[in-house]
C-alpha cells in the first residue's frame, strides 16, 4: 500500500480518536463511549458513537464505520497515504515506505510543494511591503482588495525583474526550475517565470502549493507589455487540466451543500468566498475539462456554472449534457446579469449574487430562455423562427424523454403544435442565425423583484442581527418572551427559532435548512454586540413595536377599503380607522390581519384600539432610552403577549 504496515499500525496507535474527532464535532462522553452529531449525515440528536480505545466510530444513523484513517480520508477527502500522512505528521511519526519508487515521487512531491510554497510566501511579502509593489497595491485596491483579503488568499507581486525570486529564494536549481518557478536562460542564469505581476498562489486539494496564476497590472497603475494572464507552466505538481482554484477552501462546503460553483477567474472564486457562498473553484487557464468534471463529482452530484458558458457555443453544450450522462451529474448555469462577472457583483449586490445561483436554471432550460429572449415573440413569423431556433437546441440533448418535455414548453410559449415541433425536431436542424440578445444591462433579471428565498449573503448590522448574535452568545440573556414572530425579517426569525430550537449551536447549524445554517454560522463567529443586553432587547422590542404598528395600520387601511368597495364607496379608504394615517409602506408584509394577534379576532373598534395604545406605549420606551422594563410594557400588543 506504500506505506510499511508497522507504521500504519503506529499511526493508528498513536491517535487519539476522540481529540481528532472532536476537531470535527462536540463529543460527549456517555458512559464508557463517547457521541456526538455525525459529521456525515445531518442529524438532530446523536447517533455519533465512538470507543477511544478501540479507536473505532460508528453512526447508527448512516451506518458509517471505521477508524481514525477512515475518518481523516472521509472528512478531509483524501487518499489512504494521505490520510496516514496527514494523521503521521500530527503524531510525529515517521514513515517508511515500502515501494521505493513511490517514496521518492512522493518525496520529490513535496520538495517541489515545498519550493512553490516558500515562493509564495516570498512573492506574498513583496506584495505587503515593497515600494516597488505600490502599483500592485493600488490596483488590487480597486478591485475590492483590502489588507486582510490579500493576506487571506496569499496574493503575491512579482517585480519587475529578471531573477529576484531565484536570487532570494536560493532554491536548489533544478527543484525551482522543476516547480515552474523559472528556468534556465541561454547564458546559463536562472530566470524568474514571472515578472511584473500579481501573483493569486494556487494550492492543490490538500493545500499543497502547486503554483500561480499571474495577472499583469493595468496601465494605469504602471502595467507593462505581455498577455493579460500568465500562469505556471506544465509541470509534476502543476497540471491545469486537473486542477481547480479553491478547491482546497471550498471542499467542505462543496460537499455540505451537494453542489458545487464553477467561475473564471481567481477573483470570481474569492468574490463568492466574500459574498457567503464558499464553493466556489475556477479552471486555471483552460477551458472546463472532463478531469475536472470528475474531480468535482467526488465531492458533489451539482455543479452550477457561473460564466457564459453559452457563449462557448454547441460543443461546450455537447460536452457538458455527454458529462452529466455519464457522471450522473447535473450541471446548472447561474442567472448572472449579461456582462457582469462573478467578482464585481459580489462587491456590488452580494444578495444579486446569491440569488443568481440559487435560481441557476438547468443548462438546456437556460440555452432555452436564451434562445427565446433573443426572438420576436409578438408577431406569428417571429414566434415560428424562434420555435425552429429552440427546437435546434433542445435537438443536442441526448435523452429523448428530456427533448420531450421541452417540446412541450415551447410549444406553449411558441403556440405551436407539439406535434408539429416533434416533426421539426425529426427533420435536420435548419441553423437559422442566431439573434443575440441586444440586452441592456439591467435589463435582466436584476431589474425584477428579488426572489422570496433569496438571502444577503451577508447580513446587515442592525437590531435584529445583533439580538441574533446575543442569542448566540449569551442565550440565556434572551427573556422567554422574545419569539421569532417578533422578528420583522422572514430570515431572521429562521435563524431565531433554529437556534431556540436547538441544544446548542452546532446542533442548530445542523438542523437549520442550507439556507440559514450558513448565516447561524456567520452569526458565530462575530463578536457578541456592544453595549447592555438589556438595552439592546428594548430597542427590539421597540422596532418589533413599530413594525406591529404600521402592519395594524396597513390591515386598518385594507379593511376600510374593503367596506368601502362593499359599500360602493368612493372614499379613499384610509381614514375609516382612527389615526391610521402613518406612511405604512408597501414593505409591511401581509396587509391581512393574521391570527394570533389581538386585533385577529376582532372588529375594527379593537384593532384601532390597539393602534392607539402602541401610539401611546411607543414613544414612552424611546423617552426611557430603551430601558427594558418600559419596552416590556409593549408586550400585550406585540404578536406574542407577555404569556
Ligand atoms: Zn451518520
Amino acid at each position: 500500500m506504500g506505506i510499511e504496515n508497522d507504521d500504519v499500525r503506529r499511526v493508528r496507535d498513536s491517535t487519539d480518536m476522540v481529540k481528532l474527532i472532536s476537531q470535527h464535532l462536540q463529543l460527549r462522553k456517555v458512559g464508557r463511549r463517547w457521541t456526538g452529531l455525525c459529521p456525515f449525515h445531518n442529524e438532530k440528536s446523536p447517533s455519533f458513537s465512538v470507543n477511544a480505545e478501540e479507536g473505532l466510530y460508528y453512526c447508527f444513523g448512516c451506518q458509517k464505520s471505521g477508524d481514525a484513517i477512515t475518518f481523516v480520508r472521509e472528512i478531509e477527502h483524501l487518499d489512504f497515504v494521505g490520510a496516514v500522512e496527514y494523521l503521521a505528521g500530527k503524531a510525529g511519526v515517521q514513515l517508511r515506505y515500502t515501494s521505493n519508487n513511490e517514496g521518492k515521487d512522493r518525496r520529490r512531491r513535496s520538495q517541489l510543494t515545498d519550493t512553490v510554497e516558500a515562493a509564495v510566501e516570498w512573492y506574498h511579502q513583496r506584495l505587503l511591503k515593497a515600494p516597488d509593489a505600490k502599483g500592485a497595491r493600488g490596483y488590487l485596491r480597486s478591485r475590492g482588495f483590502d489588507g486582510d483579503l490579500v493576506r487571506q488568499y496569499r496574493v503575491g507581486w512579482a517585480p519587475d525583474d529578471w531573477d529576484v525570486l531565484a536570487a532570494n529564494l536560493k532554491a536548489p536549481r533544478d527543484l525551482f526550475v522543476e516547480a515552474g518557478l523559472g528556468f534556465v536562460n541561454r547564458r546559463g542564469r536562472l530566470q524568474d517565470h514571472f515578472r511584473g505581476r500579481v501573483l493569486f498562489p494556487i494550492f492543490d486539494v490538500n493545500n499543497a502549493a502547486v503554483g500561480f496564476g499571474g495577472r499583469i497590472l493595468p496601465p494605469d497603475f504602471g502595467g507593462g507589455e505581455g498577455p493579460k494572464y500568465k500562469n505556471s507552466g506544465e509541470s509534476s505538481v502543476y497540471n491545469k487540466s486537473r486542477l481547480l482554484y479553491g478547491l482546497n477552501w471550498s471542499k467542505d462546503e462543496i460537499v455540505r451543500e451537494k453542489s458545487s460553483i464553477i467561475c473564471e477567474g481567481y477573483t470570481d472564486v474569492i468574490g463568492f468566498a466574500q459574498a457567503g457562498m464558499n464553493r466556489a473553484v475556477a479552471t486555471c487557464g483552460t477551458a472546463l475539462t472532463e478531469d475536472h468534471v470528475k474531480m468535482l463529482k467526488r465531492f458533489a452530484p451539482k455543479i452550477v456554472l457561473a460564466f457564459d458558458a453559452d457563449a462557448a457555443g454547441q460543443n461546450a453544450a455537447e460536452r457538458i449534457y455527454e458529462w452529466e450522462r455519464k457522471y450522473e451529474i447535473d450541471v446548472a448555469v447561474a442567472a448572472l446579469p449579461e456582462g457582469v462577472d462573478p467578482a464585481d457583483l459580489a462587491r456590488e449586490d452580494p444578495e444579486a449574487l446569491g440569488a443568481a445561483v440559487e435560481h441557476a436554471q438547468p443548462f438546456l432550460k437556460f440555452r432555452l430562455a436564451r434562445t427565446l429572449a433573443a426572438s420576436d415573440m409578438a408577431s406569428v413569423e417571429g414566434r415560428a423562427r424562434a420555435a425552429q431556433r429552440a427546437v435546434d437546441v433542445v435537438r443536442e440533448h441526448p435523452v429523448a424523454m428530456v427533448r420531450d418535455q421541452y417540446l412541450m414548453q415551447i410549444a406553449d410559449q411558441c403556440q405551436v403544435s407539439p406535434e408539429r415541433l416533434r416533426a421539426l425536431l425529426a427533420a435536420p436542424p435548419v441553423n437559422l442565425p442566431e439573434e443575440r440578445p441586444t440586452r441592456r444591462r439591467d435589463d435582466g433579471w436584476s431589474d425584477r423583484e428579488p426572489p422570496p428565498e433569496a438571502a444577503p449573503a451577508r447580513m446587515a448590522d442592525n437590531t435584529e442581527t445583533q439580538l441574533l448574535r446575543l442569542a448566540v452568545h449569551e442565550p440565556e440573556s434572551i427573556p422567554a418572551y422574545i419569539h421569532g414572530a417578533l422578528f420583522a425579517y422572514p430570515q431572521n426569525r429562521a435563524i431565531f427559532e433554529a437556534l431556540v430550537e436547538a441544544e446548542e449551536l452546532h446542533q442548530a447549524i445542523e438542523q437549520a435548512s442550507a439556507h440559514v445554517a450558513p448565516l447561524l454560522s456567520q452569526l458565530a463567529v462575530q463578536d457578541e454586540p456592544d453595549g447592555e443586553a438589556e438595552t439592546l432587547i428594548g430597542q427590539f422590542l421597540y422596532d418589533a413595536a413599530r413594525h406591529e404598528l404600521r402592519r395594524l395600520q396597513a390591515a386598518g387601511r385594507n379593511r376600510a377599503r374593503q367596506s368601502a368597495e362593499v359599500s360602493v364607496s368612493e372614499s379613499g379608504g384610509d381614514t375609516a380607522v382612527q389615526g391610521a394615517t402613518d406612511s405604512a409602506d408597501s414593505s409591511v408584509e401581509g396587509s391581512g390581519v393574521t391570527p394570533g394577534n389581538p386585533s385577529a379576532a376582532h372588529g375594527t373598534a379593537d384593532l384601532a384600539a390597539s393602534i392607539r395604545g402602541l401610539q401611546a406605549e411607543i414613544p414612552r420606551v424611546l423617552e426611557a432610552a430603551f430601558k427594558l422594563d418600559a419596552a416590556e410594557r409593549l408586550l400585550p400588543w406585540l404578536p406574542v403577549g407577555a404569556g
